[in-house]
C-alpha cells in the first residue's frame, strides 16, 4: 500500500501531482521538497506582468498556506534532497540540512535551470538570467536605474522581458544566436513577424550575433562586445538561451536520460519502478500519439503530465493524451500555440500581421498540426478544440479570414 508520497521540486508539476493526489482520494503523506525558500508559485508572470510592476509576489502563488494545512501537504522549503537510499518497497531520502523523509513511492518534478554564459565577464554585476522568483527579484533591483537592457537569446522570455524593457521606455538590444528568432519553435513567417513587431515598438534586433565577451567597469557589465569588434552597451544583460533538465535526484537514483533529461513513458513513469516524473525535466512519448520522444516546457505540459503521474502512483494508470498548447506574451502581442509543428509540409496564413492580428496554419499531408496566433483568440480555441478532438481544416477555405475557423472544423 502507497501510504507516504515525497515529492521532489516544489513548481507547477510538483504543486499539480500533489493536487492531483488529493482530487483523486488519496489520503497518505504527501511531503514536497523544494529547493526554494518559497512556496510554489507561477513562473510565467516572473517575465511579464511582474517584471512590470503589474503583479506582485503574493499574487504569484499557487495557494496559501491553509490549503496546505487542510490538505495535509508539508513544505520542506529551502532544503534539496541530497541523497536517497531506496529499497524494493520505498526509500528515504536525506536533504541538504540533514532531514530524513521515508517514502514508499517518488514523484520528480526538479523542472530546468538556466543554460549560462562561461565567456570573459559572465561574473560581471548585470549579467543576469531568469528562471525563479529570485533571478526575477535581481533583475528588478538591476531594472529602475538601467537604460540600457541587452537581451542575449531570441526565444520567448528574452522576447519578453525585452517588450516589457521597451514598453518601459529603455534602450533595448537583441543578440539571437541563429538567423531568426524562436526559430525552435515557429515557423520563419512567425519568426520575421515577431522581429518586425519588436523592431516597430522600439527594439534593436541583432540576428546570426557572435556574442565575444563582456566589458565591465567596477565590476558591473557595461557592454557586450562581438566578435566583429561591435560593443552593445549595456546596463542589464538578460540571459535567454535555453535550459538544461536538472537531473540531480535522478542521477542519483541512477534513472536512465535521454538527450539530458529524465525518460518517462506515456504513464510518466521513469526507469524506477517506484519512481514517476513530469514538466521540464522530462523527455516523454509525443502526447499528440504521433511518433518520437519530446520535452516540452510550458505550463500545460507540466500540469497535464503530473495529472498522469499522480494517478500511475496511485495505480490507475492512464496514457498522457493531451494537446500541447502555449502562450507567450510579449507586450500587447500576445502570442498562442496549439499542436507541434514538427515535420509540416505547408502552411497558410490567415489575418493580418500588419495589423498584429494573424494566425499561421501547420499542416502535414493536407491535415492540420498545429498554429501560432497573434491576438487571433478564436482562432487559437478553435484550431486548438479541433486538434484535441483530431479533427482537421480545410487548407484552402482557412485562408479566408472573413470565416470563421470553428465554421471549418472537419473530421
Ligand atoms: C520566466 C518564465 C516565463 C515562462 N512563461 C511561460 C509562458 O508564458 N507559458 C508557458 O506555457 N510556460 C511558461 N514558462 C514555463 C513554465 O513555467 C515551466 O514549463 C513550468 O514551470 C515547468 O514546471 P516544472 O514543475 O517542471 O518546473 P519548475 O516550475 O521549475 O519547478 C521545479 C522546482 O523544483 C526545484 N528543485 C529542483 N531540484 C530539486 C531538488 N533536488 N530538491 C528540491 N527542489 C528541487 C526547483 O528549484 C523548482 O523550484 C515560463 C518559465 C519561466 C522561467
Amino acid at each position: 500500500m502507497t501510504q507516504r508520497i515525497l515529492i521532489v521540486g516544489a513548481g507547477q508539476a510538483g504543486m499539480q501531482i500533489a493536487d492531483t493526489l488529493r482530487e483523486e482520494g488519496f489520503e497518505g503523506e504527501i511531503t514536497m521538497v523544494g529547493d526554494e525558500s518559497v512556496p510554489p508559485y507561477q513562473r510565467p508572470p516572473l517575465s511579464k506582468a511582474y517584471l512590470y510592476g503589474e503583479a506582485d509576489e503574493e499574487s504569484l502563488q499557487f495557494r496559501n498556506q491553509k490549503f496546505y494545512d487542510d490538505n495535509r501537504i508539508t513544505l520542506v522549503l529551502g532544503d534539496a534532497v541530497v541523497a536517497i537510499e531506496t529499497t524494493d518497497a520505498g526509500g528515504v531520502a536525506t536533504t541538504a540540512s540533514g532531514k530524513t523523509i521515508a517514502f514508499d513511492k517518488m514523484a520528480l518534478a526538479p523542472g530546468s535551470t538556466p543554460r549560462r554564459l562561461t565567456i570573459e565577464g559572465s561574473d560581471l554585476d548585470g549579467v543576469l538570467y531568469m528562471r525563479s522568483l529570485a533571478d526575477a527579484q535581481a533583475l528588478k533591483a538591476h531594472w529602475e536605474g538601467a537604460q540600457n537592457v541587452v537581451v542575449i537569446g531570441g526565444g520567448f522570455i528574452g522576447l519578453e522581458v525585452a517588450a516589457v524593457a521597451s514598453k518601459s521606455g529603455k534602450a533595448v538590444t537583441v543578440l539571437e544566436g541563429a538567423d531568426r528568432m524562436m526559430a525552435r519553435a515557429v515557423c520563419p513567417i512567425t519568426s520575421a513577424y515577431f522581429k518586425d513587431a519588436h523592431e516597430r515598438r522600439g527594439a534593436n534586433i541583432i540576428l546570426n550575433a557572435r556574442i565575444a565577451g563582456f566589458n565591465g567597469a567596477a565590476g558591473k557589465v557595461a557592454g557586450v562586445r562581438l566578435e566583429d569588434g561591435t560593443v552593445v552597451p549595456a546596463d542589464i544583460v538578460m540571459v535567454g538561451i535555453g535550459v538544461l533538465a536538472r537531473t540531480e535526484v535522478a542521477n542519483l537514483l541512477g534513472l536512465e536520460l535521454e538527450n539530458g533529461a529524465i525518460a518517462v513513458d506515456e504513464f510518466a513513469q521513469t526507469s524506477h519502478p517506484l519512481v514517476v516524473a513530469a514538466g521540464d525535466a522530462v523527455m516523454l512519448p509525443n502526447p499528440t500519439g504521433a511518433e518520437g520522444r519530446v520535452r516540452l516546457e510550458s505550463v500545460q505540459n507540466a500540469v497535464d503530465q503530473a495529472k498522469t503521474a499522480a494517478k500511475t502512483l496511485l495505480g490507475r494508470n492512464e496514457p498522457y493524451r493531451a494537446l500541447p498548447w502555449f502562450w507567450s506574451d510579449q507586450a500587447d502581442l500576445k502570442l498562442q500555440i496549439a499542436g507541434l509543428s514538427t515535420g509540416y509540409d505547408q502552411t497558410v496564413v490567415r489575418g493580418n500581421p500588419e495589423q498584429d492580428a494573424f494566425s499561421v496554419l501547420y499542416y502535414k499531408n493536407g491535415r492540420l498540426l498545429a498554429i501560432d496566433a497573434v491576438n487571433q483568440v478564436s482562432d487559437f480555441m478553435a484550431a486548438r478544440r479541433c486538434l484535441t478532438n483530431g479533427g482537421t481544416i480545410d487548407a484552402a477555405a482557412a485562408a479566408d479570414s472573413s470565416v470563421a475557423l470553428k465554421t471549418l472544423i472537419s473530421a
